[in-house]
């Protein structure tokens, strides 16, 4: 379950995004249904629409225009996506938000459940549904449920932050597996749970809390790596690549791809590049930086204030450094096909992925996986993406430095081909290990695994989830006032 499900256009294309792309994947080696919601509005009460297409059943159902507003574009992204990438300073807190919230993930426990059979396993992904299993619990359903968080969870001191913090950290413990991208996003998560005295540690990996075990464990997601090469390999042909090629003259490319979110440190990447034209004048005519940046999320006003942003920083750079014959940075809104991605990434000597906070970064993967074994480019790499735990062989930086983020540009861009080699080998060796099929068996298999433990009578805690939740939606309105405690 995952909150856009890409329903197979005729074409049999899924969406863009880091989640739909390893989700198809995995799904279709399984088989199994993919439930989530539709994308569209409606007014009326529609019933579930199931499209098949080979192994994978799509069953998906519409929103009201206000479910959106306060679930998705609420809620979920203007209170848990900033506040999970540590920017309280863009949080905003609603309550008609946080109700609807709790309010549409009911809603979608009360439409899966007509789906359920007792021995399906369910897997549910990221943070639109985290309540998703505590109320399928209290419909009394048994079945192993397990969740994965494809952003990152921050810690204690900023996630507490949240509105409805408890509630929304003890519905995690109603899952049997909570799988995170990085296990520093996994021990957040823990001291989390400490610290509100909510589940208490059982083993190395085991959690209980009010008398169920749960696993709590990080599960890098990974891309289908052979496949990607062989896109790259195959892209010589793609005319955009080839156009792109063209206009390039004998110029190094640099490349960065990211929706535009302000969590990828877009503005910030320009400003660096734009600080090596300055302290470097030798690489001025020499260098084309192309960003690539899909508008997402236009309906949040944080995301429109950053399109401007990042646009004037595109705009300025130009304007200061560009000249009749080079424009220094060509900044893109709009999506690329894989396979035009693919053959851009093997055409880059450079792969700029600088995110100021990210769960994984997939486009990291598929940078380094698009390569040439014998001319491999460079990626420089955020400390702080997810990515960076597995490809710590790039160049590792700190995209708020915008000077050394510069100095990293320039040793990429002058790198000997020995040492490009070398740091490309051993990234590829971690992506051929952990492919996204790798990452769907070990969640499975995990997931299958039943606890084996034997409990010690439950602790006493303050919040008990499940007289909590019915009243959730209530109790997060205008007169909400407080968490209720026991
Ligand atoms: N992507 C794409 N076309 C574009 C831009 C991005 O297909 O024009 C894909 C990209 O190849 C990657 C995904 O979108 O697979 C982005 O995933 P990532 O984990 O980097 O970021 P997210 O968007 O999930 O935050």
């Amino acid at each position: 379950m995952s909150n856009r499900v890409p329903v197979p256009s005729d074409s049999g294309s899924p969406a863009a995004g880091g989640l739909a792309v390893a989700l198809n994947a995995a799904l279709q080696q399984n088989g199994g249904f993919w439930f989530g919601w539709s994308g569209n509005v409606s007014e009326e009460e529609r019933p579930l629409q199931v499209h098949d297409f080979g192994r994978v059943s799509y069953a998906v159902m519409d929103l009201t225009q206000r479910d959106v507003d306060e679930y998705y574009a609420g809620f979920a992204n203007r209170a848990l996506w900033p506040v999970c990438h540590y920017r309280l300073d863009l949080t905003e807190i609603a309550s008609n938000d946080t109700a609807g919230y709790f309010r549409v993930n009911e809603s979608f426990a009360r439409r899966l459940a007509t789906l359920l059979k007792p021995d399906d396993v369910v897997w549910i992904h990221d943070y639109h549904f985290i309540p998703l299993a505590a109320y399928l619990r209290q419909m009394g359903f048994e079945n192993r449920m397990g969740f994965f968080l494809h952003i990152p969870w921050a810690p204690y001191d900023v996630s507490s932050a949240l509105p409805a913090y408890q509630t929304v950290l003890s519905g995690l413990t109603r899952y049997d597996l909570v799988g995170f991208q990085t296990r520093r996003d996994a021990e957040n998560f823990t001291r989390c749970l400490e610290q509100e005295n909510m589940a208490r540690k059982v083993s190395d990996d085991r959690w209980e809390a009010d008398g169920r075990v749960f696993r709590v464990g990080a599960f890098p997601i990974g891309i289908e790596t052979d496949l990607f090469r062989q896109e790259a390999r195959e892209a010589k042909s793609n005319s955009l690549v080839r156009r792109m090629r063209v206009s390039m003259e004998d110029k190094h490319l640099i490349i960065g791809v990211d929706r535009l979110d302000y969590s990828k440190g877009i503005r910030q990447r320009i400003e660096a590049f734009s600080c090596m034209l300055e302290r470097f004048p030798q690489m001025r005519n020499k260098v084309t930086f192309l960003q690539i940046t899909p508008k997402s999320r236009s309906e949040v006003p944080e995301y429109l204030k950053m399109q401007h942003e990042v646009a004037e920083q595109a705009g300025w750079t130009n304007g200061k450094f560009g000249d009749v014959d080079w424009t220094p940075v060509r900044y893109i809104n709009k999506a690329v096909s894989r396979t035009s991605l693919a053959g851009l990434y093997r055409s880059a000597r450079v792969g700029m992925v600088t995110p100021l906070r990210d769960g994984m970064n997939l486009v990291a993967k598929e940078y380094v996986a698009s390569q040439r074994a014998t001319d491999p480019g460079v990626l420089v790499l955020s400390r702080f993406a997810g990515a960076a735990a597995e490809l710590d062989s790039a160049l590792l930086v700190n995209p708020y430095d915008t000077e050394a983020t510069a100095n990293a540009i320039v040793r990429a861009l002058q790198m000997p081909l020995e040492e490009r080699k070398e740091r490309w080998a051993a990234m590829m060796e971690k992506l051929r290990a952990n492919t996204v099929d790798h990452w769907c068996a070990a969640f499975l298999a995990a997931l299958a695994e039943e606890p084996t433990d034997v409990l010690q009578p439950p602790v006493e805690r303050a919040a008990a989830l499940d007289t909590a939740l019915p009243s959730a939606a209530a109790q997060f309105g205008p007169s909400w006032t407080g968490y209720r405690r026991n």
